[in-house]
């Protein structure tokens, strides 16, 4: 499922392939991904426009089209971002709908029939227009953006929600980004167990936290969130069923921590 690292990932190849050409069309392939908005708006408002810039605010991503109107991408748990080219098509014609992928849902087609697919098999994603970003964060509740938190806020957030820390790093509303599996990499790598109480976290404890959540997303942006590229030290490609923790060598375990999926090493994140 994307979370902040993946997210931001699409972000940095947005901006690589799809800035500044003109939207010559708005090919909408399955209407569920769109979330306000009909297929007919969409391309309405964005075509003959271009996209100018884009942010990225916890799994949300926002790109500016000219004109102040805000595209809106949410990945769900399956989305991701494909651009190509014509020139691919007509190498294989018979195979175009392959080129644009299965789950195309959403294709935005540049001029010189460059194009842009929101690629999203289980359909979780959301694509919507946004007129004024900060607003539409204020009314959805997110939180600040993970990489954006300071240690005053990140503090704050820990000490005044009770509950088990797993559930409260998961949490949008008290800090936008973090996932069920950065969460469990994050505590890993800060020796927390993932359902301690956050009632119980010593000042030593969060003081660990929030560097393991600024250096555990931005290694795996640097590492393309691919669980092939990240450290080998890290939980991510052990995960599993009889995983060894890369630490202890002991085997990994596997619980039910704020309804996700959690693993942890019970050797090296003891629980208080
Ligand atoms: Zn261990």
């Amino acid at each position: 499922m994307p979370e902040l690292p993946d997210v931001e990932t699409f972000k940095r190849y947005l901006d690589a392939t799809s800035l500044h050409q003109r939207i010559v069309g708005v090919d909408v392939r399955n209407a569920y991904v769109l979330k306000d908005v009909s297929a007919r708006k969409l391309a309405q408002q964005l075509k003959g426009r271009r996209f100018e810039s884009s942010r990225r605010h916890g799994k949300n991503l926002f790109v500016r089209a000219d004109h102040a109107i805000w595209l809106r991408l949410h990945f769900g748990m399956t989305g991701f971002l494909r651009y190509f080219k014509n020139e691919e098509k007509a190498q294989q014609p018979a195979s175009a709908k392959a080129t644009a992928g299965r789950h195309a849902r959403v294709v935005f087609v540049f001029e010189k029939d460059h194009r842009l697919a929101f690629d999203d098999q289980r359909m979780f994603g959301e694509i919507g227009l946004v007129k004024d970003v900060d607003q539409f964060l204020k009314k959805r509740g997110l939180g600040p953006d993970a990489l954006h938190v300071d240690l005053a806020q990140f503090k704050n957030i820990l000490t005044k929600h009770r509950g088990p820390v797993k559930s409260i790093l998961l949490n949008q509303k008290l800090i936008a980004g973090i996932g069920n599996i950065y969460a469990d990499e994050i505590l890993f790598r800060a020796c927390i167990h993932p359902a301690t109480q956050t009632s119980l976290l010593k000042e030593k404890a969060v003081a660990k936290l929030f560097p393991a959540t600024r250096y555990i997303l931005k290694k795996a942006i640097e590492s393309k969130a691919d669980a092939d590229r990240v450290p080998k030290s890290w939980l991510l490609p052990r995960r599993g069923r009889g995983g060894k923790c890369p630490r202890c060598a002991r085997e990994l375990q596997s619980a039910t921590i704020g309804g996700r999926t959690t693993w942890f090493c019970p050797h090296c994140q003891k629980r208080l």
